[in-house]
């Protein structure tokens, strides 16, 4: 069995470390919505479900420091434009883009901390857990593994999902 708690730095079947593979632009961006249920790729949603409570923490800490530096430095230093409406702005919008930023920040530690699920999410889709590239039609080595031809990870044939491509026998 493949000791997913345990995942500091991910390693692949051979035991070899490897990385995990990075978010798109565009898997980030849908991400950054934070609604799992509207995001449109199967593989994201599934990480995204190991990772929401980590991602949802780091964002209200992020929060968090905003309204701080936001009642503590910005309203004592800056004069806040157009009165009470500027001010409730200032209350929104900075904790918002602290929010933001934190979430950003943390996102890659805390997608490393569930990389033995996220590992497992990848292989299910076919797609090596390191560099994200397509294990289609790759030949299994005698360890029953495939070797990833563009990063050399190796990930056990039998934890690959069905192809998804047509079979024609
Ligand atoms: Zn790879």
């Amino acid at each position: 069995m493949v000791d997913e708690s345990s995942s500091k730095s991910p390693v692949d079947d051979r035991g070899q470390p490897c990385s995990l593979a990075m978010l798109s632009r565009r898997q980030i961006a849908w991400r950054a919505l934070g609604l799992p249920s509207v995001t449109p790729d199967d593989q994201t949603r599934e990480e995204q479900a190991f990772t929401v409570v980590g991602e949802t923490l780091a964002a209200l800490a992020g929060a968090v420091v905003g309204a701080v530096v936001y009642a503590k430095i910005v309203i004592p230093a800056v004069p806040i434009p157009f009165g009470n409406l500027g001010l409730y702005t200032g209350w929104v919008v900075i904790p918002v883009i602290f929010a933001m930023l934190a979430w950003y920040f943390f996102l890659n530690s805390i997608r490393m901390k569930r990389s033995g699920r996220i590992i497992s999410i990848y292989l299910a889709h076919r797609k090596c857990a390191s560099c994200g590239y397509s294990l289609d039609d790759l030949p299994k080595a005698d360890d029953g593994c495939v070797q990833c031809p563009e990063c050399q990870a190796a990930w056990r044939f039998d934890r690959l999902g069905p192809s998804s491509k047509p079979s024609n026998s």
